[in-house]
């Protein structure tokens, strides 16, 4: 793009903010507004004032509008070829190794009643009794290489054979209230994970943490529930790519293991959380810390997306309010001490407050700094976006602009 050149010196610091879920469509709720028209954002219209705004197909055709498809694609990697699956991203967030002979998949613990998949859940276990199932679970059909970790609450990996990898399997949450022996994984081996599957029904019906749920009338977790699985994705990482080192920040599994496949750092923040109460002057300020010895930092925010999800227009505009005032306007004062920086602020996707989910097409995204030419446009909106002439139309593009590094 004419309006960038390849910033001139090596030492230059590069800021991205992602705000999943922030972009959505005119609401009659808010006048015919969206939630970032609406919102009051000084500084993400100073970075528009003082740079460029545009648009951004982060979500190619071929894939499916979610955060792991979105996140890898703004970090500058193809879904169609890096996406194996969303459970190696969730066993790279926990740490797990998995070998180039190895798949992980996705383990729920899940409720099924009758023949029906009744909670996806299991009434939103808590990790400490999950913990509990899954070791008992382990114990009996671990081995012969296989391996249960436990997560957080209902969330759970199993790594296995790489033979697996050619399943085809079905979300929990996706079958909520049909009958689960339809939607058993298919394809070759698929005998032995459905196997799997109905052995752990006699595993956790009378263990102590079920008898105790359903004492006090909860759910019981009395099946594991095996999906989502591939092989670890081989991402070139940041250092060998980009020749950077860089961190990231997120409080969303996925995100963190996209991070920790691209060579990023994850850095710990107290209290962050992934909903509106997050801690977003401490994504910030840990955020710019990280910059005395890195070159790059992607400080993720998934409040706006659960403001979506929850259908509530003035809570996601109190999202975005949040990042403008209390991470944007810190990035800002950064630029000031340290001119050799660029920033950039775009979502993943739009999460619709009506429909309560995510929809794909351009986002927009704004960004300034060292080397960027600042355009005409002096608000950073989808409406604004949408005349620039700044459009990406393959989102995975959109990263090497960023970085100016454009082949
Ligand atoms: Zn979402």
């Amino acid at each position: 793009m004419s309006a960038t050149q390849t910033p001139s010196r090596p030492d230059t610091k590069f800021i991205v903010i992602l705000s999943d879920g922030m972009a959505e469509n005119p609401l009659d709720a808010l006048g015919g507004k969206t939630p970032l028209e609406a919102a009051h954002t000084p500084n993400m219209d100073r970075v528009a004032a003082m740079g460029v705004v545009g648009q951004v197909n982060i979500i190619p055709d071929s894939q499916s509008p979610g955060s792991d498809v979105g996140n890898l694609s703004v970090l500058g990697y193809d879904p169609d070829r890096y996406l194996t699956g969303r459970a190696p991203l969730e066993a790279g967030a926990m740490g797990i190794e998995l070998k180039s002979n190895q798949v992980a998949f996705r383990c729920n613990l899940v409720t099924l009643i009758g023949d029906e998949m009744h909670d996806y859940s299991a009434g939103h276990i808590t990790s400490e009794e999950a913990a509990e199932l899954i070791e008992a679970v382990g114990s009996r059909l671990g081995g012969d290489g296989r391996t249960f970790f436990p997560g957080v609450q209902y969330r759970h990996i199993l790594v296995a054979d790489e033979k697996y990898d050619v399943l085809k399997g079905t979300p929990p949450h996706d079958i909520m209230g049909q009958p689960f022996a339809d939607h058993f994984p298919k394809g070759d081996g698929a005998d032995e994970v459905i196997g799997w599957m109905k052995q752990s029904w006699d595993i956790l019906k009378g263990h102590p943490v079920n008898r105790k749920r359903i004492a006090s009338g909860k759910s019981p977790a009395n099946s594991i529930w095996l999906w989502g699985q591939g092989k670890a994705p081989s991402l070139t990482t940041y250092p060998e790519k980009y020749g950077l080192k860089g961190s990231a920040i997120s409080a969303v599994d996925l995100v963190r293991g996209i991070a920790r496949y691209a060579g990023l750092d994850v850095l710990h923040v107290d209290g962050i959380t992934g909903l509106l109460d997050t801690n977003y002057v401490g994504k910030a300020e840990v955020g710019l810390n990280s910059l005395e010895d890195g070159d790059f930092v992607y400080i993720h925010v998934e409040a706006p997306d659960e403001m979506g999800h929850a259908g509530d227009p003035q809570k996601k505009i109190q999202a975005i309010e949040h990042i403008d005032r209390e991470i944007v306007s810190r990035v800002l004062d950064y630029m000031q001490r340290h001119p050799h920086t660029r920033v950039a602020i775009l979502p993943d996707h739009k999460t619709l407050c009506t429909t309560r989910t995510h929809e794909r097409g351009r986002v927009p995204f704004t960004a300034c700094g060292v080397g960027i030419e600042a355009d005409a446009i002096p608000v950073y909106t989808e409406k604004s976006a949408a005349v620039s002439e700044h459009d990406f139309p393959v989102g995975s593009k959109w990263m090497d602009w960023f970085l100016g590094v454009e082949r």
